[in-house]
């Protein structure tokens, strides 16, 4: 990969200062990637401590043609920081862009920079009575420009959305090196397009997002889930609305976990099998409140037994047992339960309307069965929204070689399938350079051409983050 001259280099530290550039080992760090399959290549990272410093770099990359590529924690799964293998490029890191600029309870916001971290959002929201609701396991890393710029969503989407319904404005650099603030806290603002949205999910490709103004929403103290074995997948659908009907507006999770993956947690991770009902699925219900939820539970519960939809249920009775609930969750990805052969896997974000998930898994687990039977496929995640991380790959060294013979096919079978369901491959993980060539078929021709007219219009040097996201970028 092309890195920049050590000419251009230096002249960066000096617009900068001097803790600005790393390059070296100090730079391959920030490469790793989380799902250890891309090897890391030589690379020099900028980290200006400000947005005048990210808008001096940019200027200066603009006028020297050097490509951009944004980072925030680098937990992102698509390749969304991966650098182009064809021109020079730095990346762009916002982790000194790490201060809170204000919380605003009476407004229900905080405005904070863009490489703090979406844990420190929730910390500072919870300080003062209020909750960020956007949550998933890489919140201790993944930072605010990150989620933005994918549209992350996670465990609480089902009831308050992903992260474009929690962003209300956004400071970013533009391609020539001019700020843009438009961070309003408007709940209501019709005057014309609003611009946010293309950087929310934007993937680093219209420019650098420095600070964003989020929105909070009431506190609620208590949460309780439990973990039901349900009878089947078609389950999930009439379980949701008794959910919504025993409490309503309390659901804040709903989220599929098969039974396998328990018995694999246990092996694994120590953690306790909470419940062992003989049925292929569970599911992990979260009710949360400004008042006590109990009753909703037992209400939702019962409804579900007498419905014959659930067969057995726990509650969490402690705050230790619903902690470790959630732990349980975020730890079923083959990255934790299959170490040894994850990166040799497919590890789907797919999204499907919600009433097409049990046909979803169905039709991917026959294709998996027939294409490559020698691989494990199971299915997790966030059914309440539609959202389903079917995962496919080998578990032992035997099977390594026919699921790579099998692998294409199955990636095929995939498409056709989430396609034909008119679904989405990327739900919320952005498509960055791992889905890029496959997403097309999601979206009329005319869609992507919107698309990258507006790329062109706001990068017409096509200098932030080249070959991500738009399929055929040079069409
Ligand atoms: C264990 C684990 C669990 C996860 N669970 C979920 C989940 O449940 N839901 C979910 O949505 N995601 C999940 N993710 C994916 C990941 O955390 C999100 O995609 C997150 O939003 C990435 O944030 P980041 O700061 O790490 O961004 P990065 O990985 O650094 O970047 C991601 C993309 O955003 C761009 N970008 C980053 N910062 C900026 C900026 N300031 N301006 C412009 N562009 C920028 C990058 O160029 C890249 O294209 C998970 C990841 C891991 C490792």
């Amino acid at each position: 990969m092309p890195v920049p001259t050590d000419a251009f280099v230096d002249h960066l530290r000096s617009l900068l200062d001097d803790r600005a550039i790393l390059t070296g080992t100090d730079a391959l760090d920030r490469t790793a990637d989380p799902r250890g399959v891309l090897s890391r290549e030589p690379v020099v990272v900028v980290r200006p401590a400000d947005v005048v410093g990210v808008a001096a770099t940019v200027a200066a990359c603009a006028e020297a043609g050097v490509a951009i590529v944004p980072q925030g924690g680098n937990t992102g799964l698509s390749y969304g920081t991966h650098l182009p293998a064809d021109r020079p490029a730095i990346l762009l890191s916002v982790s000194r862009l790490n201060r809170i600029e204000s919380v605003d309870p009476d407004r229900w916001t905080i405005t904070a920079q863009a490489g703090v971290s979406i844990q420190a959002i929730q910390e500072a929201a919870s300080s003062v009575g209020r909750k960020f609701a956007p949550d998933w396991g890489a919140r201790g890393t993944a930072t605010v420009g990150g989620g933005i710029s994918t549209d992350a969503g996670g465990t609480n989407v089902v009831r308050y959305g992903n992260m474009r319904d929690n962003v209300m404005g956004i400071e970013a650099v533009l391609a020539d090196g001019r700020v843009w603030d438009g961070r309003r806290s408007l709940r209501k603002d019709s005057s014309g397009y609003d611009l946010k949205h293309l950087f929310i999910g934007g993937e680093g490709t219209l420019g650098v997002v420095t600070s964003a103004v989020l929105k909070l929403v009431p506190a609620t103290p208590y949460e309780t889930s439990t973990l039901a074995a349900i009878t089947g997948l078609d389950d999930l659908m009439p379980l949701l609305e008794l959910g919504e009907q025993h409490a309503p507006g309390a659901i804040s999770g709903f989220e599929l976990i098969p039974d396998m993956a328990m018995d694999r947690l246990t092996e694994v991770l120590g953690i306790p099998r909470f419940i062992d009902a003989g049925t292929e699925y569970c599911v992990l219900v979260r009710l949360a409140s400004s008042e006590p939820v109990d009753d909703m539970i037992a209400g939702f519960l019962k409804a579900g037994v007498e419905a014959g939809h659930i067969v057995d249920a726990v509650v969490a009775g402690t705050a230790d047992q619903e902690a470790t609930l959630w732990v349980m969750r975020d730890e079923i990805t083959p990255m934790t339960l299959w170490t040894e052969h994850q990166h040799l896997g497919l590890k789907l974000d797919t999204a499907v309307p919600i009433d097409q998930i049990a046909e979803f898994v169905r039709q991917i687990s026959a294709r998996s069965a027939e294409i490559a039977p020698g691989a494990l496929c199971y299915g997790f995640g966030h059914v309440g929204d539609g959202n389903i991380h079917m995962m496919i790959l080998p578990t032992s060294d035997e099977a390594i070689e026919p699921w790579l013979a099998a692998k294409p096919a199955m990636e095929a079978a995939i498409d056709e399938t989430v396609f034909g369901l008119h679904g989405t491959l990327s739900a919320e993980h952005g498509v960055g350079l791992l889905l890029r060539d496959r997403i097309g078929p999601q979206k009329q021709e005319l869609e992507w051409e919107m698309m990258r007219c507006i790329k062109r219009a706001l990068d017409p040097e096509n200098l932030f983050n080249p070959g991500k996201l738009i399929p055929d970028p040079e069409v």
